[in-house]
């Protein structure tokens, strides 16, 4: 018997609110976040490595303008847009990382690389951008991701002075749209990956945990992958991600468990939104949110798709 694998991906949580939903724009939503899941499903079918399988299926979400990655992202206080993203790697513990990224169509193939090809685990700005060029990347140009959604959300949130989503014209304007993918392979190997364009009217060269290993990524192999998505300081300082593989290691609690502690118990007292995805070394997933909704995808160990949105589907 084929030893089992499986992926899990999301799209972001938070408030979606279903009226505002049109028919349209959901069959769209679906359609990405299944394309996505198929991507890196089909790697570990061919036998590929968890990391490939996480970052095909990331990139697939980092082009479609629907979510905050990529092309679609977020803008800054000052109209422009920087990216975050992190990857790792369960069986030795690898990791790559990128914050403040401008031109780089996709932020997670980067950090891929930084975790192939440099000794570091981390790099920013300019610097990164020049690791890039220097392995192949192409300098996009900012037009490339930006969206007329996502400047009217900067117009509407700057007038106002605040840095979160806070008012809802789109069905997740109050929702943190960062991408992520965890998945198990066919050799026992575990990865996680996400990447993001932060929170709305960002200033001072923020950057949140979806560059920080421990936060919002982390694979262990044996015991589980994590990726998550909410406000990030919040995750941040909860180590959300490693919190979750720390009690799962140290209290051997399952994976529902350990995921559904954090995600209802401290980080929701701190007043953390959010959700995160998970896949524990058997290739079981889960798929936790304390907010109303979040776009998620996932393909178990026996093959089976499923496609949500809402919390209570
Ligand atoms: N976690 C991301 C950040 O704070 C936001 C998100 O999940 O959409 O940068």
């Amino acid at each position: 018997m084929t030893k089992p694998f499986s992926i899990a991906i999301h799209g972001g949580a938070g408030t979606i609110v279903a009226e505002q939903m049109s028919a349209e724009l959901k069959v769209e939503l679906l359609a990405d976040l299944e394309r996505s899941v198929r991507a890196g499903h089909q790697v570990l079918i061919d036998s590929g490595d968890a990391l490939d399988a996480v970052v095909a299926a990331v990139q697939v979400l980092e082009d479609s303008e629907h979510f905050n990655a990529g092309k679609g992202s977020v803008l800054s206080h000052h109209e422009i847009v920087e990216m975050d993203a992190s990857v790792m790697h369960g069986r030795e513990r690898q990791a790559g990382s990128v914050a403040g990224l401008r031109h780089i169509r996709n932020p997670v193939s980067l950090a891929r690389d930084v975790l192939r090809d440099s000794d570091h685990v981390m790099l920013i700005g300019e610097g990164a951008e020049q690791f890039a060029f220097d392995h192949g990347h192409l300098f996009t140009e900012q037009d490339y991701f930006l969206t007329e959604r996502r400047y009217q959300q900067l117009l509407s949130m700057r007038e106002k002075g605040l840095y979160a989503l806070s008012e809802s014209k789109y069905p997740d304007d109050n929702k943190y749209g960062t991408v992520g993918a965890v998945a198990l392979d066919k050799h026992g190997n575990l990865a996680a990956a996400t990447s993001t364009g932060g929170i709305t009217n960002k200033k001072y060269g923020r950057v949140g945990d979806s560059a920080v290993i421990g936060a919002g990524t982390f694979a262990q192999n044996g015991n589980v992958a994590i990726s998550t998505t909410g406000m990030g300081e919040f995750f941040i300082r909860q180590s959300v991600a490693v919190d979750v593989a720390a009690r799962m290691r140290y209290l051997q609690e399952d994976l529902v468990t350990a995921c559904n502690t954090i995600i209802d118990g401290e980080l929701k007292t701190m007043g953390g939104e959010g959700g995160l995805i998970g896949i524990n070394g058997q290739g079981d997933i889960h798929f936790a949110m304390n907010s109303s909704g979040m776009y998620r995808a996932g393909i178990d160990k026996y093959g089976t798709l499923s496609v949500k949105i809402y919390a209570d589907e």
